[in-house]
């Protein structure tokens, strides 16, 4: 498939173009790459009518059939690796090769979470009765995805959703909608009709949503404060909800490290995808014992990175995604700046076109200073001196936040005692950022509502209904 043409949304197995649109940005160059459908809220309640529509016959539908379409689905998106990646970095920012890793990843969490699932549970088989617990579809859901990971977080929310024989109407962020209207052109010949709708709009079409009688469940991925909002509107209709939101983790490295050989990997724990992710270590607490070596071996590796438009060989990390991302990165910085901390690198925008900020490293804040304590969602990485493990344990769980976290040592037995005593969703151990389609994934606190992933995540999906048989019942 070749993709070219205009962009339209997918409502009811059409395609449809919507009666105005809104631009898309390169945010390498702020140009103008093309043009979103804006759906109205008529657009929306189509979608939601579609969707409800085709709701009986797929929850009807065998489950192994659901499970071929997802993995033509996987395929559809595999096939078309190239000109995805192409896509997603012009619409994202990413650099080619991160592109591609997240389009492979979509099409691999389609076909990976073929492998699950619904069990069913035999909560009594006595000589009264048999007592069944399955779990059946909710029905129409509504999911809402961010602009970090356009492709691969919305097929968390495609692959259990409709596995469990839900259908859905999905929405991409404003800031990142074309490789998810790209990939419902796909699904249109895959799916049958009404089965998933894309829908893309500005800023008044989430609201809509999560306000819509017609959904069963919100499924959304994006910050804590916008999670706040979807969850106070899903309350009127007492939707299911799940909310996988912002994190401040923590990286802790004791003193056993090798210095030398560790710097490269936990530069990249915080600087992949530009700082962009839920994951990325937003905070590094270093024992202060290699503090010195470790902050130089950082810096010095920082310096070789290429920061470029993604588009061009060899660019290591792209621009912010979008302008008002960008001005909040750059407000940290200057509060950072006006309050005197300690600058190794960056903290000076750079004079191109494009949301680019320089890679900035700052030398051991206060703990209470707003680049510590608040999600910079961006290429700004405090680095903090820490000499007692209870305490760093302390500050590391002293956040609102519960999103990850990663502890780095040598000895593995003692960061793992050390990983159980951290409050987040995930600890890694020696490395981070691994997620798996096969292993539940959330945030505890206000890092998030419920879990996506693994059977999990599955039944998230799912209401259980205990079905309950007498046997030899005594008027038969
Ligand atoms: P955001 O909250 O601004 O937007 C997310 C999505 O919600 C977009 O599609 C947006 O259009 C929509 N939206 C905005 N206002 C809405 C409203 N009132 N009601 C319903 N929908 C609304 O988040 P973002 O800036 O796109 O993403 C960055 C944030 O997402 C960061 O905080 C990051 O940590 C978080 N995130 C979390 C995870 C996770 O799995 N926990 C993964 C990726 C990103």
């Amino acid at each position: 498939m070749v993709f070219d043409g205009p962009y339209r949304m997918l409502i009811g197995g059409e395609l449809v173009a919507g009666s105005a649109t809104f631009d898309v940005l390169n945010p390498a160059t702020e140009e103008v790459i093309a043009q979103a459908p804006d759906a109205t809220p008529a657009d929306l309640d189509t979608a939601v009518a579609a969707a409800r529509a085709a709701f009986p016959g797929w929850a009807a539908t065998p489950i192994a059939d659901r499970k071929a379409k997802l993995v033509a689905l996987a395929n559809a998106v595999w096939g078309n690796a190239d000109a995805f990646a192409r896509l997603l970095t012009s619409e994202q920012g990413k650099p080619h090769s991160e592109a591609t890793g997240e389009v492979m990843g979509a099409g691999y969490w389609l076909q990976a979470n073929t492998t699950l699932d619904l069990p069913e549970t035999v909560n009594e088989d006595s000589d009264d009765r048999i007592s069944i617990t399955r779990h059946v579809p909710l029905g129409v859901v509504g999911a809402i995805a961010p602009w970090n990971f356009p492709m691969i977080l919305a097929m968390f929310k495609v692959a259990p959703a409709l596995l469990a024989g839900n259908t859905m109407v999905l929405k991409p962020s404003p800031f990142t909608p074309l490789t998810t209207l790209r990939f419902a052109e796909l699904a249109k010949d895959i799916l049958p009709a009404g089965v998933l709708n894309v829908v893309t709009g500005g800023d008044a079409l989430g609201p809509w949503m999560t306000a819509h009688p017609g959904f069963d469940k919100i499924s959304f991925t994006g910050s804590t404060q916008t999670g706040r909002r979807v969850m106070a509107s899903a309350a009127p209709t007492l939707k299911r909800v799940t909310l996988e939101l912002g994190g401040n983790d923590p990286a802790i490295v004791l003193p056993d490290v090798n210095v030398e050989k560790i710097a490269e990997q936990l530069f990249w724990a915080a600087f992949t995808n530009n700082g962009q992710i839920c994951i990325a270590t937003k905070r590094m607490y270093i024992h202060k014992d290699i503090y010195e070596p470790l902050r130089d071996a950082i810096v010095a590796y920082a310096r070789t990175v290429k920061v470029g438009d993604g588009a061009e060989q060899g660019t290591q990390i792209g621009p912010i995604n979008n302008k008002p991302q960008y001005e909040r990165v750059l407000g940290l910085i200057e509060d950072a700046r006006e309050k005197g901390y300690k600058f190794l690198l960056g903290g000076e925008k750079a004079d191109v076109p494009g949301y680019f900020v320089p890679i900035t490293i700052l030398d051991n804040p206060p703990e209470d200073s707003r680049i510590v304590q608040e999600e910079q969602f961006g290429p700004v990485l405090p680095l903090i001196k820490f000499d007692d493990l209870d305490d760093v344990i302390t500050k590391a769980n002293a956040t609102d936040y519960g999103l990850g976290a990663s502890i780095w040592s040598a000895d593995e037995d003692r960061a793992y005692d050390l990983a159980q005593r951290i409050q987040s969703g995930t600890v890694w151990v020696n490395e981070t950022q691994h997620l798996s389609p096969l292993a539940a994934f959330g945030g505890v606190k206000q890092s998030g509502v419920g879990v996506e992933g693994g059977l999990e995540g599955l039944l998230e999906y799912t209401n259980a209904q205990t079905l309950v048989r007498k046997k030899k019942p005594a008027f038969a």
